[in-house]
C-alpha cells in the first residue's frame, strides 16, 4: 500500500541533497574536485583524519583531508539517495535519522565493498537467491573476495543459513527474467542475518527495501538513477553503523565515486520519478503487445498477472517498472535476426536510460553464469526508454520481420 505522503516523491526528489545551496550563494550543485584539503593545524587535521578513517561523517569544522576519505559533492549525492530510499518511512512520519548512503565507483564496487565488510567481520558465508545480475553471480561464484556462496531458492534461505553467514543477497525484480522475490519473507527467513536487496531494476520510486526490513539497499546508479547512459556509480543505503564500516572499506580499497560523476548522477535525480513512470507506461503497453505476437513464446514483466501470481507488485512495490524480457520461440537464431532488424532500439548492454536498449543475456550480461543457471538462448531483455509506444512498435515489428526472412 502506498503510504499517505507528507510530501510527494517528485517534490522530494527535485530538492534531495540540495540543502544549504542558498547560503552558499549557488543554485546548481557545487562541484569540489580537490584531491586534498587545507588543514587548520596538525592537531585538528589529525582529528579530522581520525574521524574519517574510522568511517564517520565529516563534522562541523572538520577538514575533508583527502578525497579518498571524503568529498562534499559525493556526500551531497549520497544524502539525496538516502532521502529517496527512506521516503516511505518519512512519508509516514517515522524517523530515518540513522540511515546513510555510501557511493562507489560502480555497482560492482558497491557490492564488492559490502562483501569485504562482511568478510572483515569474519562472516564469509553468503546465501544468494538466483537469478542475479551476471556480474554479482560471477563475483559470488568465483569466491574472489574470500566469500563462500550457497545459491538457493527463496524457500531455501532459512535452511542455508549457518553460523558464518554474513549476508543474504536477493534481487527483485531480478535481472534478466524479472522474477519477483517476497522481500518480507526473505527478511523473516534470514532472521538476524542482514539482507541485501539489489534495487537497481525497481529504483526507489517503485520499491523501498529498507521499509520492508532490508538492511542494505544497493543500486547500480549507472542505470536508472543516472538515467542518461553517461555516468557509472553504485550506492548502498543502510544504518549509520553499517555505513561507517562500509566507508572504512571504501577508504582503504579506493572504490570511491568520482565527484564529477556524482554531480552527473545527482543531476538525474529530479527527473527520476518522471522518467520511470513514463517508461513504465510504455513498458506495460509493450508487455501486452508482446503477448499478442506469435514469435514470442513468453513475456516476462512483473505487471503481467502470470508473472506475479502472489501479488508482490501490489504488496511490496509502487509499480511494475520499465524492464521487459521476451523469450522467442525461435531461440538463439530468432534473437539474432530480431536484433539485426532494429534501428531505433540500440543493441547494447546496460539499462535504465532515456533511450531503449536490447540485449541477449545468455551471450552478454549473464555469459559467465554457469549453464544450469543461464538464461534461455531465446531470451532478450528490453530496457524501455522514453520513445513513443508507436515508434517502438514500428521498430519491433521490423525486428520480427527479420525472423521470418
Ligand atoms: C548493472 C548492474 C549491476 C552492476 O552495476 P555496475 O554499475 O555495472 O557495476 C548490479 N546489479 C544490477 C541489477 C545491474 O543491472
Amino acid at each position: 500500500m502506498k503510504p499517505a505522503s507528507i510530501e510527494d516523491f517528485e517534490t522530494m526528489a527535485v530538492h534531495a541533497g540540495r540543502s544549504g545551496l542558498t547560503q552558499l550563494g549557488v543554485h546548481a550543485l557545487p562541484i569540489d574536485l580537490s584531491t586534498t584539503s587545507p588543514l587548520a593545524d596538525i592537531i585538528e587535521g589529525g582529528n579530522s583524519y581520525e574521524t574519517l578513517a574510522s568511517g564517520h561523517s565529516l563534522g562541523e569544522g572538520d577538514s575533508s583531508v583527502y578525497r579518498r576519505l571524503w568529498n562534499p559533492t559525493v556526500a551531497r549525492f549520497e544524502s539525496a539517495i538516502t532521502e529517496l530510499e527512506t521516503w516511505a518511512f518519512r512519508a509516514r512520519g517515522a524517523e530515518a535519522d540513522d540511515i546513510e548512503t555510501i557511493a562507489f565507483a560502480s555497482g560492482m564496487a558497491a557490492i564488492s565493498a559490502l562483501l569485504l565488510s562482511r568478510v572483515g567481520l569474519g562472516l564469509n558465508h553468503v546465501v544468494a537467491v538466483r537469478p542475479l545480475y551476471g556480474g554479482t553471480d560471477h563475483l559470488l561464484a568465483s569466491g574472489l573476495l574470500g566469500t563462500q556462496v550457497d545459491f538457493v531458492q527463496a524457500s531455501g534461505v532459512a535452511s542455508a543459513i549457518g553460523k558464518n553467514t554474513g549476508l543474504v543477497i536477493i534481487e527483485s525484480p531480478a535481472n534478466p527474467s524479472l522474477d519477483l522475490v517476497d522481500i518480507r519473507q526473505i527478511v523473516a527467513a534470514a532472521g538476524t542475518v542482514p539482507v541485501m536487496v539489489d534495487n537497481t531494476f525497481a529504483t526507489p520510486v517503485l520499491q523501498q527495501p529498507l521499509d520492508l526490513g532490508v538492511t542494505f539497499s544497493v543500486h547500480s546508479a549507472t542505470k536508472y538513477l543516472g538515467g542518461h547512459g553517461d555516468a557509472m556509480g553504485g550506492t548502498i543505503t543502510t544504518t549509520s553503523e553499517n555505513a561507517a564500516h562500509l566507508r572504512q572499506v571504501r577508504a582503504i580499497t579506493g572504490g570511491l565515486l568520482d565527484p564529477l560523476t556524482a554531480y552527473l548522477l545527482h543531476r538525474g535525480i529530479p527527473t527520476l520519478s518522471m522518467r520511470v513512470r513514463a517508461q513504465e507506461q510504455t513498458a506495460i503497453a509493450l508487455a501486452n503487445w508482446f503477448q499478442g505476437r506469435p514469435e514470442v513464446e513468453r513475456t516476462f514483466y512483473p505487471g503481467l498477472p502470470e508473472c506475479d501470481p502472489t501479488g508482490l507488485v501490489a504488496s511490496q512495490m509502487y509499480g511494475s517498472g520499465a524492464m521487459v524480457s521476451i523469450d522467442l520461440a525461435g531461440g538463439f537464431d530468432a534473437a539474432e535476426a530480431f536484433c539485426k532488424g532494429l534501428n531505433l532500439i540500440t543493441h547494447a548492454v546496460s539499462l535504465g536510460g532515456v533511450d531503449s536498449l536490447i540485449q541477449h543475456p545468455a551471450a552478454l550480461t549473464h555469459r559467465l553464469v554457469p549453464s544450469d543457471a543461464k538464461p534461455s538462448q531465446g531470451l532478450l531483455r528490453v530496457s524501455v526508454g522514453l520513445e513513443s509506444f508507436a515508434d517502438l512498435v514500428l521498430d519491433l515489428e521490423s525486428g520480427f520481420g527479420r525472423i521470418k526472412e
